[in-house]
Parts: C-alpha cells; structure tokens; sequence
C-alpha cells in the first residue's frame, strides 16, 4: 500500500485553478509537520521523512520490538517468549524517537489535531505487514483503544478515535467505537506486569447499547485495534481480551502509530 499524502484539492480549490491555488498557498503554506519548513507536497520536508524513524525488520513477531542487528527467520524478543497474549500480534510504524516522537507528543497533549492526517498515513504502514497482507481487511473492523470519559472530555477527543476515523477514511475499513473505558486507571510507568495487569482488570467492557452493532458486528469479527503508541502492550491485552471474551470478536491485531 502506498504511503499516502496530504488530501487532494478540494472542489473550491480547484475551481479557483493554479491562481487560487498559489494565493491559497500564500495564505496558508504547506508545511512539514516536523520542522514547519515550507513544502512543495507531503507531509514532510525531505530531511524530516528521510530521517523518520521507520520499523524495518527484524522485529518481534509478537510485540514488534525492533531488534538491532540481524536475526534469522521468525524471532520473540526476551520479554514475548513464554508470554500469553489475547492479540495476535502488534505491529507499529515508527520506533518512538525523534519526528515521529514529537508529533505524537504535540497531538496527543498539545490538541494539535490536525496532525491525525499526517499520523494516520503513517499508521496506514502498519497494513504492510506481510502477516496482513493476505488478509481482506474490508471485512475486517478498526476499533480505538478507548480513554475514560473524563479523560476525553479534557482532552477533547480520543487520539485513537481520530486515528482509527482517518485509517478508516483512508482505506475503506469500517471503524467502530466498540470498547469503553469503565474505570479511571493510575498511569502503567513504573509498575511491573503483575501489577500492570491488576491495574487494568475490569477497566475495559464492550459498549454498552452497543450502538455500533447496527453497522458492524463484533461477533466473528477480525479486529485492527488501534493505539497511537504501543509500549508493554499490557493495555492492548486488556483490551484484546475484552473483545474476543466478551464481544466475540475471532482475532486481535494491534496497529500503533510508534512502539515506545
Ligand atoms: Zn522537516
Ligand atoms: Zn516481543
């Protein structure tokens, strides 16, 4: 799948043809997202997106830590092996460093929304994965990691929402609100798994109402669960636990923006 850019004019922007369109890039030049230099066409200047830094194999094949250094074949970093998880397998589209660092940082707690354009098309990587790619993921659903309400009302919006409704935008997979948040959690840093997985116990439900279902089941369904950022993926276990055992959903597989 391509890496997709910037939408395409709109219909009032190409009415006004080429003298509208550099007086709308005066107005309002395009930028990279990183660095704000001005750019002819992307999301990034050259140097920002040559410098992104892009999951390559070798990585995990279960929680898609990037292992430096050649490895042979299929392989479990140290902390997967032996581990049972509720998703299939988790895969991210950038290590969490520099750009790609800053621009979840700047969406996340800046409310810099407008950079769900720019992060969904790098999200969209992840669907290159070759354990994807004989998959028909138009039957498949997209469905956000969900933040406590008031979480979201003080953020104003759910980052994995806007990411899942841009991915959906941007290939045709249905999205869905299909998870909720039931009960407020302490932050996971510095908390070991035992006690990750305590603190995590009960915090996720399918959403009652359960309004989504007159679109899209969850019964069955292969689900592409949705995360700006993966790090222990105690949450995504939760959450891939809640889908399959209460919504019976046939399989999980963890999408991220970056791999903390
Ligand atoms: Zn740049
Ligand atoms: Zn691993």
């Amino acid at each position: 799948m391509a890496f997709p850019g910037p939408p395409k004019p709109s219909r009032v922007q190409r009415l006004l043809g080429p003298v509208g369109k550099g007086l709308v890039d005066l107005l309002y030049p395009r930028l990279c997202s990183v660095c704000q230099v001005p750019v002819d066409e992307g999301w990034f200047c050259g140097v920002c997106e040559g410098a992104l830094p892009l999951v390559k194999p070798p990585y995990c094949m279960v929680c898609g830590e990037v292992y430096d250094g050649a490895v042979a074949g299929d392989f479990r970093c140290s902390n997967c092996s032996g581990r049972r998880l509720e998703f299939e397998f988790a895969v991210a589209a950038c290590e969490a460093e520099e750009g790609a660092r800053e621009l979840i940082h700047k969406f996340k707690y800046e409310r810099r929304l407008h950079l769900r354009g720019v992060l969904a098309s790098l999200l969209m990587r992840t669907l290159e994965e070759p354990r994807l790619a004989g998959e028909d993921l138009g039957k498949w659903l997209l469905v956000p990691v969900p933040l406590h309400r008031s979480r979201e009302v003080e953020r104003e919006y759910n980052q994995s929402w806007e990411l899942c409704e841009r991915l959906s935008r941007l290939t045709g997979i249905p999205a869905a609100k299909a998870l909720v948040r039931t009960r407020e959690t302490v932050t996971q840093a510095g908390l070991n798994r035992a006690e990750r997985l305590r603190n995590l116990r009960g915090a996720f439900a399918v959403m009652p109402g359960r309004p989504w279902r007159r679109v899209v089941g969850l019964k069955g369904r292969r689900v592409l669960l949705v995360d700006d950022v993966f790090t222990t993926g105690s949450t995504a276990n939760e959450c891939a636990r809640v889908l399959k055992a209460e919504g019976g959903a046939e399989k999980v597989v963890v999408i991220t923006v970056t791999r903390g």
